[in-house]
């Protein structure tokens, strides 16, 4: 199979969205009236994000999910995307499985695939989405004011179980590990969340390299501080048989959840609760901003501060998915 063919058979469809698709030499797309393009980028490696063991159907899942999590995380609406593949062979069992995972998220986002790059190389997996967000609406890490309250979607932690499990360092009875293994592979990105927090929430971020690290993007490009509530933290019933660091590790320094991290003033509290009951998603809040001079604190369930290196020092190994 050559590389045209190989695009025909697996990545070309008609466009249902924007005015010229995948084929041409570049793709045409009109965001509507009063709306701003939103676009990013991520990409995905072997051995550095997904193990060589991984269902292609749930790389092609995760590699559109992680980008339109970033979509979610300014309140943008997705639009298209662009696929770059590094592939060391054409191998039809792998793109078919890989384009169905691919596919079937796509289109629960009603998104149309208008364009990339095939090459032959060591396997790596880059997409570029694109969305549309009201001129002035999108949210961005710089918007978090002291007095807001700091709220997650979802609950923390379940993907790095996963990943320390598959790492030996611990075990999960079979069903927990699925679990695990499922909400590491299978994340679902908050893009119905993000639309309804434009106006609401004063910052957001999509959590992919644990709550803290990226909890310090939104204080540093925000200049505020913040406190946050170890007891608050959303958790699955999975964390539950875990140890203490474990769980703190997990939960604080997880990576790969996925989740959005939003403030919102306190008047907006109920408002951002009735979205949560409106998508049937939890909403949780674990703390509250603070003046710059305050920095991050996190407060165990007596109110102590915990002191952060603890857990960073669980971790002797660098990250292996990021
Ligand atoms: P060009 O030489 O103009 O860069 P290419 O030969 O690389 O174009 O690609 C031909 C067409 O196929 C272009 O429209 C390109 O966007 C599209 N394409 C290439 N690879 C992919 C892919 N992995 N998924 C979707 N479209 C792709
Ligand atoms: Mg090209």
């Amino acid at each position: 199979m050559g590389e045209f063919d190989l695009i025909d058979r697996y990545f070309k469809r008609p466009a249902r969205r924007v005015a010229l698709g995948v084929g041409d030499d570049c793709a045409l797309l009109a965001p509507g009236p009063g709306m701003q393009l939103a676009v990013s980028t991520d990409m995905l490696v072997e051995g550095r994000h997904f193990l060589s063991t991984v269902d292609p159907a749930r790389l092609g899942h995760k590699a559109l999910a992680v980008n339109l999590s970033d979509l979610a995380a300014c309140g943008a609406r997705p639009l298209a995307f662009l696929l770059t593949l590094t592939l060391p062979q054409a191998n039809a069992a792998f793109l078919g499985a890989f384009a169905q995972g691919l596919w079937a998220l796509a289109d629960a986002h009603d998104i149309d695939l208008v364009g990339g790059d095939t090459t032959s190389g060591p396997l790596s997996v880059g997409v570029t989405v694109m969305g549309e967000v009201p001129t002035g609406l999108a949210l961005l890490r710089s918007g978090a004011q002291v007095g807001d309250e700091l709220w997650v979607s979802g609950h923390l932690g379940e993907a790095r179980l996963a990943l320390e499990a598959f790492r030996g360092r611990l075990s999960l009875p079979e069903s927990g590990f699925a679990a695990a293994r499922r909400a590491l592979e299978l994340p679902e990105p908050r893009v119905a969340l993000g639309q309804a927090l434009r106006g609401l929430a004063t910052s957001a971020i999509d959590l992919s390299d644990g709550l803290l690290g990226d909890l310090g993007h939104v204080l540093t490009l925000s200049d505020v501080g913040a406190v946050v509530e170890l007891g608050r933290l959303p958790r699955s019933p999975l964390m539950s048989v875990q140890t203490a660091p474990v769980q703190r590790q997990c939960l604080l320094a997880g990576g790969d959840d996925y989740e959005l991290l939003f403030t919102a003033a306190p008047q907006r509290a109920e408002a951002v609760s009735a979205v949560g009951r409106t998508l049937g998603l939890r909403l949780t809040r674990i703390g509250r901003i603070t003046g710059a001079d305050q920095g991050l604190q996190v407060l165990d369930d007596a109110g102590r501060p915990i002191d952060q290196g603890d857990f960073t020092g669980f971790d002797h190994f660098k990250r292996g998915v990021a």
